[in-house]
């Protein structure tokens, strides 16, 4: 049922991961909230996440999982909102999940469950959502004002939620920036995040591996090392370990490929008993032959194993483990999970969210300046800025 009261203690802008469950807990407290989407359904990108099972937080959430121009802002918010608080709410409402791999907790049958669930989380007497309604801008005077294209709704306290760039067909907007902008805020330069890149195919013929995975180790200047899969496109390179390093690098970037990282197959590339067998065989024991094939023929190594001394066995395995492709860009915030940048924690208070410069405005979820790795980080973060919201207004 909808709810007709014109002016609320909160509007809501963006009804995604961080809007839905701030109106939880802020109905749950007894406050009047409006949540305002631009979208036809609330959640729309919830449902598309994790493959459509929703990578909902990670264990091991720590704020080392996340980039931002000010690394220890996240630290707060975390610490109050758990991942094993939102493991506890999942429970709660009998929805099936598993740990995948490295602490990622995915539902069992589908993303629409946490949809669900935090519908449910919300109290309706007090809450009112209005749906393909699309936010122009914030203006206050005693309270606040805020613009639609169906009009305008007032209120006590906003919340701006409304996500970073990534996938513009689902509803994502430069309105929080503008928003943030328009009450003297800045904004840390934003640019696509876990993102498929483009590699030069005078590096390496990736096309030709497109769908292809093989296991990686990679490095980029500002990273940490990420261990995990690397997959061939028809444009370059993606799967989870690109996706996480595509994060940290800028316009010039320089990755570091280790395709070898398994120690044993470094000695068995260079002391290995091979005898006469093609180079591109003797690759083919440690990897999946069309890379190995791939990789040879691109590198002109056609000769047998023996041919090639240790000396030459030994700079051929460094090669696999140092592997530069020329990066040329990302595949764009069409293809990007997340946009890096947004509203400067400085100006935020990093225990209930709430601008600096301004009372009563907050800023939650992705469209604030803190960006977490692949693995359900940015869920958590989703949850955990809401949850400060709440926190300072019980
Ligand atoms: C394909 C994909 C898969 C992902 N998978 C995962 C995963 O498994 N685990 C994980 O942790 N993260 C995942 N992410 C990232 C995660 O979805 C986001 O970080 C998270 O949704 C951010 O939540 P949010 O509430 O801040 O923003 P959003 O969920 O993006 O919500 C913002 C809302 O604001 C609305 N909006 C925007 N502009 C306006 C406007 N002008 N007026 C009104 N409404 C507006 C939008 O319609 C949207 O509903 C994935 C992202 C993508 C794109």
């Amino acid at each position: 049922m909808k709810n007709e009261f014109s002016h609320s203690d909160y509007i809501i802008i963006g009804a995604g991961a961080a809007g839905l469950f701030a109106a939880g807990k802020l109905t749950q407290l007894g406050k009047t909230v409006r949540i305002i989407d631009s979208e036809d359904k609330p959640g729309k990108k919830i449902l598309i996440s994790g493959g459509g099972y929703c990578n909902f937080t990670n264990i091991h959430t720590n704020p080392s999982h996340f980039i931002s121009d000010n690394p220890h802002f996240c630290t707060s918010a975390l610490s109050r909102y758990s991942p094993y608080q939102f493991i506890e709410l999942v429970e709660k409402y009998h929805i099936p999940y598993h740990e995948k791999v490295l602490g990622q907790m995915f539902c069992d049958t589908s993303a629409r469950d946490i949809v669900r669930m935090l519908m449910s989380e919300i109290h309706q007497n007090t809450f009112t959502l209005e749906l393909q309604c699309k936010v122009k801008a914030v203006t206050k005077s005693d309270i606040f004002f805020v613009h639609t294209d169906k009009g305008m709704y007032t209120s006590q306290s906003v919340i701006v939620s409304s996500g970073g760039l990534s996938i513009p067909k689902m509803g994502a907007s430069c309105i929080g920036y503008d928003i943030a902008l328009s009450f003297g805020h800045t904004i840390i330069p934003t640019k696509p995040g876990l993102v498929p890149l483009i590699v030069s195919e005078d590096t390496f013929p990736c096309s030709e591996l497109a769908g292809l995975s093989i296991q990686s180790e990679i490095q980029t200047e500002k990273s940490p090392i990420f261990k995990e899969g690397l997959l061939f496109t028809h444009k370059g390179l993606s799967g989870p370990a690109i996706l996480q390093a595509s994060s940290y690098i800028n316009d010039s970037p320089t990755i570091n490929i280790n395709t070898l990282i398994n120690p044993s197959h470094y000695a068995t590339i260079v002391q290995g008993n091979f005898g006469k067998m093609d180079w591109k065989n003797a690759l083919s024991t440690i990897f999946p032959k069309r890379f190995a094939y791939a990789w040879a023929q691109y590198h002109k190594q056609s000769e047998t194993y023996s041919h090639y001394s240790v000396k030459t066995r030994t700079s051929f395995a460094d090669q696999l483990m140092n592997w530069q492709p020329i990066i040329n860009g990302n595949e764009g915030y069409a293809k990007a999970e997340v946009t890096v940048g947004g509203v400067n924690t400085k100006e935020l208070s990093s225990k209930t969210m709430m601008s600096n410069k301004i009372p009563h405005l907050y800023f939650i979820g992705e469209v604030v300046d803190v960006t977490g790795h692949l693995g359900g980080y940015n869920f958590q973060w989703a949850w955990a800025s809401a949850n400060a919201i709440s926190i300072s207004s019980n």
